[in-house]
């Protein structure tokens, strides 16, 4: 077990809201209006009486400078859990299926006049996590105005950022356009994090829980000019990159049950590269198997580059069929989580990832990147099917506790940095009485909560972003901004642009 970071026991007072850098969920309750500053003593979270919840980290030396890029002090290992589509709300409605109690909730008028967060606790394992900020996710040529999204319920609508530009943003620092996968605004490729985890030695990889070739695996391998080329993309992944590992759905010989076809099916990659894959004609080893993926999660001696994808078309679970779809696939309304039979022959999430996390150890001194998606969350919130959105979301709340697990045991905070973040938000998920001011989600322990989707698309919402480890203040540090529901946030391409700092950008 690794240095653990001290925790700042105080709540910043009000006084402070002038420097809202410093300020975290817990502390923040005192940044709106004095009416919302009221309200909030009343309504703080039982996180920051029990001294659990987000606190202030103390400094690392290279921090306590003037903000001048740090040098030979960073992580030796940077791990990005990116829950696709996952808004305050998404991780809420998983909280109050698991536990009975949310974290995020909040009561604003429209114009955010009034802010009241409801009482609260932190259940879920990064909820803990010393940082917590939130992150704007609006892409080139757009923006984040608290004035707009506040000011009126359709604001959050106004400006819908894809998973491909905010995953090139998370991947590389760079802001780009919708669809663009690691290049610029001028389609130009951008140097992304498993690249530069290449370069310095360190082993690197990507899971998923969708197709390999979506758009966030593929914005932190490759280079396209867009999203849907699907087969150009898995192309480069397979031939082009060092990369150590690349894990997701996209089999063409599996249905979305995980039932082997007659026909394959080469949507995610073509004929050509899944031969070459299963002929053993690249550099990867190939695993398919739940008992494959556990073998390899704890094996001594493991390939060094392995390609992981799970027998079943696209997702691993989300696709299935039960009694929560009609025959035509639509939701049946009001349906439970895990009302369907779960698909078998297929690995979790978090089993895929303990496999990568120990193929990377094992692969390199060096340390390692690792970045792991939960890709379905956004599936589940486009189809507005929120029995299906909060399996989703539990699946990556076990994803991240296995992650924190890996940390504490086979390596420490002292040289290991998680960030836990989403994209975007999608569905622009709320509470059932919400519009024209925004209520607090309301629901209990294994019962559905009582919510309304406003949009089969994303939104401009800001998301939650938590960190643990080294570096993690330096995150904290990029939140300059201060938004009047969600308090400090920062840009989505500084999560990225926290790792340059600390590995470089030649
Ligand atoms: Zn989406």
């Amino acid at each position: 077990m690794g240095r653990q970071y001290q925790e700042c026991p105080l709540v910043p007072p009000p006084s402070q809201e002038d420097s809202p850098v410093h300020l975290t969920w817990t502390s923040r309750l005192a940044a709106g209006t004095a009416t919302a500053a009221l309200a909030l003593t009343l309504a703080a979270p039982v996180s920051s009486a029990d001294g659990t919840g987000p606190a202030t980290t103390a400094p690392t030396a290279d921090e306590q400078s003037d903000g001048a890029a740090p040098t030979g002090f960073g992580p030796k290992n940077v791990i990005f859990l990116i829950g696709d589509g996952m808004g305050f709300n998404q991780v809420d409605t998983a909280s109050l299926y698991e536990h009975g109690v949310s974290y995020h909730q909040v009561d604003v008028e429209p114009g955010a006049g009034d802010v009241t967060r409801q009482p609260g606790r932190a259940t879920q394992v990064y909820q803990h996590f010393p940082v917590g900020v939130a992150a704007a996710t609006y892409q080139h040529g757009a923006g984040y105005d608290p004035a707009i999204e506040w000011g009126s319920f359709r604001g959050p609508l106004q400006n819908r950022p894809d998973s491909a530009a905010t995953a090139t943003a998370l991947a590389t620092g760079v802001r780009t356009y919708n669809a663009a996968i690691g290049v610029d605004p001028d389609r130009k490729p951008v140097r992304n994090l498993t690249e530069r985890a290449q370069e310095l030695g360190k082993a690197s990889g990507v899971v998923t829980s969708v197709p390999f070739t979506h758009a966030t695996p593929a914005s932190f391998v490759a280079h396209n000019e867009h999203r849907n080329n699907y087969h150009s993309i898995a192309r480069e992944m397979l031939w082009e990159h060092e990369i150590n590992v690349v894990m997701g759905g996209g089999h063409p010989w599996y249905d979305g049950n995980a039932q082997r076809r007659d026909e394959p099916v080469f949507q995610y990659l073509a004929e050509a590269e899944w031969n070459a894959l299963s002929g053993g004609e690249t550099q990867f080893d190939l695993a398919e198997t739940p008992e494959e993926f556990a073998a390899l999660a704890t094996a001594e001696t493991t390939p060094e580059h392995v390609f992981g994808m799970p027998q079943v078309a696209a997702t691993l679970q989300y696709d299935r069929g039960g009694p929560d779809r009609a025959a035509d696939g639509t939701p049946v309304a009001g349906a439970e989580p895990f009302t369907a039979p779960k698909n078998t022959g297929v690995p979790r999430l978090d089993e895929m990832a303990s496999a990568a996390l120990n193929i990377l150890d094992n692969a390199s001194e060096e340390g390692l990147f690792l970045m792991v998606e939960g890709g379905a969350i956004d599936w589940a919130s486009h189809a507005n099917e929120l029995n299906r959105q909060i399996e989703e979301q539990s699946s990556f709340n076990r994803t991240i506790e296995t992650v924190v697990d890996w940390v504490e045991r086979e390596s420490s905070w002292a040289e290991t940095l998680v960030v836990v973040t989403a994209d975007h938000e999608t569905g622009y998920l709320t509470s059932t009485d919400a519009d024209p001011g925004w209520k607090p989600i309301q629901g209990g322990k294994g019962e559905l909560p009582r919510t309304t989707w406003h949009t089969g698309g994303h939104t401009n919402a800001l998301v939650p972003v938590y960190a643990k480890g080294v570096g993690a203040t330096r995150i904290e540090q990029y939140a300059r901004h201060e938004d009047p529901v969600r308090g400090a946030y920062l840009e989505n391409i500084d999560i990225a642009e926290t790792v340059f700092d600390y590995w470089g950008r030649p």
